[in-house]
């Protein structure tokens, strides 16, 4: 998997320039006349997916030649059995590749799974929107030939420990404020186009995703007794901007790729389908352990202000040394748009942002610029409502299905935080264990070898 292959495109053939896909693109990518064939500029295009979540125009499967069609299916990436209509707007598919992968018995198949694809999954086989199957899709999973099932969870309770650290170092010292999150890869790609005066104020944390990734290949690696070399990394994510991160060239441990593939919901599901696994009476399945075991505060993750919402449960703890009077901080949660909230932690007065839907983040770009930002921590998530309206997730073709959809997935995930025994990243016995066996301390040597990284300039104007 390469960054340097586009990940979006349009098929000339099947556009009919209605243009819904420029209304929706976030850093107006996508040019063309009204009734012709669009394009997109890759420079600035951020792999969000919006446009392949919103394009409706598509080939029936009796309208072109069959043969066409399985031509279409090869050149996207797709298993021949995909049944789904092919739309103009589509992103690189990678099944076909992970599925002859499955079948190579010399790999040792490592997977992990976004916060939300547990509660979007199961709407691919007919569930109501937001039904949540962890267990089946564990089950579904090891069906298909996995070795060890784990769990992006694990890596944002890790992005918690890692990026709350760095948060309170910042803020005692007035360094480098404000701080934004940079587990979005669509948020950071476009910080690396359009504001790379600023990227000192991201935070150096990788994603969860590419942290679960470097742990496989390392900590999980030695406690298996497995050579790094022979594992297949693989991970199952809402967001097909996740493709173009695993790419990046500064994500790899010690010269391997942290994650060698990465499949949409949508495609999971086709596998399951290309399988004939019975998803919907399959039993339930735990995730393996250690990188398996999450908190509540992991889950939420998936959904905007959840990052945030995290990182203030264990950020309080550790500032004060007492435990946070409420866990569920309903001020931080809510739909698309710009929130703000201030929280009293200790002595502190700690001004956050949380930013759902990348064209409201130039307000806060250009008072970060200007040195005016009043914000010490803003959480930035490109899609409109974070990850459960991500790209790759189940495709909604009705505008009306779009916020019950939403809504149905925020509330599931809300759900499995508040059904978690452990709610907080720093109190989950495997993240305690973790940094006891192997990193040490959170910003310690180890962590900043595996887990933090450096974002690199993508302006124009520089090159
Ligand atoms: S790609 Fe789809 S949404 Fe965009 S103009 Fe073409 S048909 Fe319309
Ligand atoms: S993937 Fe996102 S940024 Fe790229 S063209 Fe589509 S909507 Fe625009």
């Amino acid at each position: 998997m390469s960054n340097l292959d586009p990940i979006i495109h349009i098929d000339e053939q099947l556009c009919t320039g209605c243009r819904r896909c420029a209304a929706v693109c976030p850093v107006d990518a996508i040019t063309g006349e009204a009734g012709a064939p669009q394009s997109i500029d890759a420079h600035r295009c951020v792999v969000c997916g919006q446009c392949v979540q919103i394009c409706s125009a598509y080939a029936a499967e009796s309208a072109p030649s069959l043969a066409t069609r399985e031509e279409k299916l090869r050149q996207r990436g797709q298993l021949p059995s995909v049944r789904e209509p092919l739309f103009a707007a589509y992103s690189t598919g990678h099944a076909k590749e992970l599925k002859e992968a499955l079948a190579d018995p010399k790999r040792y198949k490592v997977v992990q799974c976004a916060p939300v694809i547990r509660v979007s999954l199961a709407e691919e086989f007919g569930l109501p929107f937001g039904t949540l199957t962890p267990g089946k899709m564990a089950a579904a999973l090891r069906q298909l030939n996995f070795d060890r099932v784990y769990d992006t969870n694990f890596g944002a309770d890790v992005t918690i420990m890692e990026e709350g650290s760095e948060l309170i170092s910042r803020v005692m010292s007035g360094e480098r404020l404000p701080m934004f999150t940079s587990c979005c890869p669509a948020w950071v790609k476009h910080a690396e186009t359009a504001a790379p005066q600023l990227l000192e104020h991201l935070s150096s944390c990788k994603s969860p995703m590419q942290m679960v990734g470097a742990l496989v290949k390392t900590y999980s690696a030695e406690l298996d007794g497995v050579d790094p070399v022979d594992i297949f990394s693989v991970a199952v994510m809402p967001c097909t901007c996740k493709k173009f991160e695993a790419g990046r060239e500064e994500m790899n441990v010690d010269g391997l790729r942290e994650v060698d593939l990465v499949i949409t919901t949508r495609e999971l599901a086709q596998l399951i389908k290309d399988k004939g696994i019975d998803f919907l009476n399959l039993p339930d399945e735990p995730f393996d352990s250690p990188l398996g075991k999450y908190s509540g505060a992991g889950t939420i993750f998936g959904a905007t202000g959840g990052v945030m919402e995290a990182a203030i449960r264990t950020g309080y703890e550790l500032v004060t040394h007492e435990s946070i009077p409420n866990l569920q901080l309903d001020f931080i949660r809510g739909n698309e748009g710009i929130r703000t909230a201030t929280v009293q932690i200790g002595d502190l007065e700690l001004r956050v942002a949380m930013v759902a839907g990348l064209q409201y983040v130039s307000t806060i770009l250009k008072q970060a610029a200007e040195g005016t930002c009043p914000y010490h921590f803003i959480e930035v998530m490109a899609c409109p409502e974070g990850c459960v309206s991500g790209g790759g997730q189940p495709k909604l073709l009705l505008e009306t299905q779009r916020k019950a959809a939403y809504q149905a997935r925020k509330s599931s995930i809300y759900r499995h935080d508040s059904n978690q025994k452990v709610r907080k990243s720093h109190e989950n016995p495997a993240i305690i264990k973790l940094y006891k066996d192997f990193l040490g301390e959170p910003l310690g040597h180890v962590s900043h070898h595996l887990l933090h990284t450096k974002f690199i300039s993508r302006s124009t104007k520089e090159e």
